[in-house]
């Protein structure tokens, strides 16, 4: 059976982006993989982060993935500043990744925008502390979003240059699982943005713990063209606003674009609208009631962490001293 690595970080709220392009797919590679799945606490500092708010989303996005069907018993859920093994092989692998690679990351470049010299060199160095985070682990097969597939091949740099380097066959090849759809949901006020729980507008984003009024409210106040919606994909092209909503539609619906346009097409946002609102609505309002659920009992989600990186630790312990052993640590 093939090991899953994934992770997401504590940075707000998972968003209705981090529920198509990847926690969906981690519920159904549940039912043949061996999946490990992290709160990556040490990548959400990378972005200043208030100290209790980190604490309270860590056990929000816990909540929420637990509510969308991940499986804590069978599979490993837990946070990644638990297991040391990720900041001891990413001190590891910020030796191995070159500095031309990391120049070459579009995230840091999309996060740290015309300021670069103001952010964290924790930022910068990110893509090699994610490339441990899988590696640590030996998994083969990374379950992300679009955004994260320069990040994987980079990994693949980084574990092909160690092999290299110390003369091993240590780290596999890892293959991103990116979804064939919603793999790029973009932001509701500007469809060229890709959606993120961390953008300062609360409007820009569908969170998975929205309630029906609000998620309404968010639609209808979503960026639109005034043409009527095209009947044919084709027509969506140059009209990023309109094609986003129709993949958010088709993504939910399990259908696709054409066959939303056959359905849709020539009419005007008002109708789509209250159809997409209706189909985000089946979706998120039962996650986001099963998370409030599970959060009257926090001490049970501390619980179901604490289980994880005990076990994530069992498997992490002896890779990454491995590697120490490789690299030359006396032990
Ligand atoms: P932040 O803004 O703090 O970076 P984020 O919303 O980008 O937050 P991450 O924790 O960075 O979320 O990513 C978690 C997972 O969600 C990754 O697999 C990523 O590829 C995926 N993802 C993030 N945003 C989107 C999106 N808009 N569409 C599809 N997948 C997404
Ligand atoms: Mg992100």
């Amino acid at each position: 059976m093939q090991r899953i690595f994934s992770g997401i970080q504590p940075t707000g709220i998972p968003q209705l982006g981090n529920y198509l392009g990847a926690i969906r797919n981690w519920v159904a590679l549940q039912a043949d993989h061996e999946c490990i799945f992290c709160l990556v606490d040490l990548h959400a500092i990378t972005v200043w982060q208030e100290p209790e708010v980190l604490r309270q989303q860590t056990l929000a996005q816990t909540a929420v993935l637990l509510a969308a069907g991940i499986d804590p018993k069978a599979h490993i859920l837990f946070n990644q500043s638990a297991v040391s093994a990720h900041a001891r092989m990413g001190w590891i692998f910020n030796c191995v990744s070159r500095l031309g690679w990391l120049n070459r990351m579009t995230q840091f470049k999309d996060k740290a925008g015309k300021d670069r010299e103001n952010h964290s060199a924790g930022l910068y160095v990110y893509p090699n502390l994610m490339a441990a985070d899988i590696l640590t682990y030996k998994a083969t097969r990374v379950p992300v979003g679009d955004d994260q597939r320069q990040h994987l091949e980079l990994a693949n740099d980084i574990a092909q240059k160690f092999n290299h380097d110390y003369g091993v066959e240590f780290f596999p090849a890892i293959e991103a699982l990116i979804p064939p759809a919603a793999a790029r949901i973009m932001s509701l006020r500007d469809g060229t943005k890709k959606m993120s729980k961390s953008d300062p507008s609360a409007q820009s984003r569908i969170e998975m713990t929205d309630d029906a009024d609000t998620i309404a409210l968010k639609i209808r106040r979503a960026k639109t063209d005034p043409e009527p919606l095209p009947t044919e994909p084709a027509g969506l092209l140059d009209r990023p606003e309109a094609r986003n909503l129709v993949d958010i539609y088709a993504a939910l619906a399990g259908i696709t674009a054409g066959e939303v346009l056959a359905r849709h097409g020539g009419e005007g946002f008002g109708p789509f609208k209250a159809a997409l609102t209706e189909v985000l609505v089946q979706t998120v309002v039962p996650i986001a009631d099963e998370t409030r659920r599970l959060l009257e009992a926090p001490d049970h989600l501390r619980a179901v962490l604490r289980d994880g990186a005990g076990r994530a630790a069992e498997i992490a312990e002896p890779i990454v001293s491995e590697a120490e052993r490789l690299v030359g640590f006396l032990k």
